[in-house]
């Protein structure tokens, strides 16, 4: 018992000390103290503030591949579709046999070449995305680039010796879910012109005209001052390329809207115009 209490007596003393020692440390704390003001106005700044604006996120980098749930259409969609696994072509002329082979596609020779880089004309790409993004269906490119080893394959026709999609400016599609209203399509292109801020005000290219002179489909092509637009229906314009039951559309550019000047087959360009691997 008297141990116990020792025992507090002890902690009771050491306790009443550690208590005296902390206030007399307050105290010299207090009076050496030193406070410091603050020399600058409530409105000075250094590095003055910006006042904060409510902005959309940005897309982060792999967002930018995607319109809806579908990949964005880009150059990689217009590639050749050649291939040297494709059986040759014999044809029969004054007595003559002849045979035509495809190319080797992708593998062996790039997109048109413009500046360093392979080139597809992005008003073609522009529209595409703004179909995929509107009608939320997948668009199917089924011809784009074309070398001209794969255009006479695909199309022997003194037609198609001249064809734009030798040089990146010809596009023919469809697209899934809408196979067989390829008008609310062509509608689409109309309303692309009359929504985008650079076009919509101008005339030459919101007013679209008929083209009525002969062609190779039945409906008149509309076009405006960019661009042709062909409706082929499921039995016109049938080539290696185009070898399924759907109608199709082809767009094909006229005008320039970077360089600001119209669009032509040149020779030079599409046979000389791209690499070869
Ligand atoms: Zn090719």
């Amino acid at each position: 018992m008297i141990k116990i209490l020792y025992t507090f007596l002890l902690f009771a003393i050491l306790a009443g000390c550690s208590g005296l020692e902390d206030s007399e440390k307050k105290k010299i704390r207090k009076m050496n103290a030193i406070g410091e003001h603050i020399y600058r106005s409530h409105n000075e700044y250094i590095f003055p503030i910006g006042k904060s604006v409510r902005r959309e996120r940005e897309n982060y980098p792999w967002e930018h591949a995607y319109v809806g749930n579908f990949h964005r259409i880009t150059e990689d969609c217009f590639r050749c579709r050649g291939s040297q696994q494709n059986a040759f072509i014999t044809q029969h002329s004054n007595g003559q046999e002849t045979h035509t082979f495809d190319c080797g596609g992708m593998d062996q020779h790039s997109l048109p070449f413009k500046e360093g880089k392979e080139f597809i004309y992005s008003a073609l790409i522009d529209l595409l995305n703004y179909i995929q993004e509107k009608t939320q269906k997948k668009v199917i490119v089924t011809c784009g680039h074309r070398c001209p080893k794969h255009n006479t394959y695909s199309d022997t026709s003194k037609f198609n010796r001249t064809s734009k999609h030798m040089i990146g400016a010809e596009v023919d599609f469809y697209v899934r879910g809408l196979e067989w209203s390829p008008e609310t399509v062509v509608q689409l292109i109309k309303d692309y012109y009359r929504e985008q801020p650079r076009f919509r005000s101008d005339e030459n290219f919101t007013h679209f005209h008929r083209y009525e002179k002969d062609t190779n489909v039945s409906t008149l092509p509309w076009y405006n001052k960019e661009i042709f637009v062909k409706l082929f229906k499921k039995d016109e314009g049938r080539d290696f390329d185009n070898n399924h039951r759907y109608p199709f559309i082809s767009i094909q550019l006229k005008w320039d809207r970077d360089q600001k000047e119209p669009v032509t087959y040149s020779w030079s360009q599409a046979f000389n115009g791209y690499l070869r691997y």
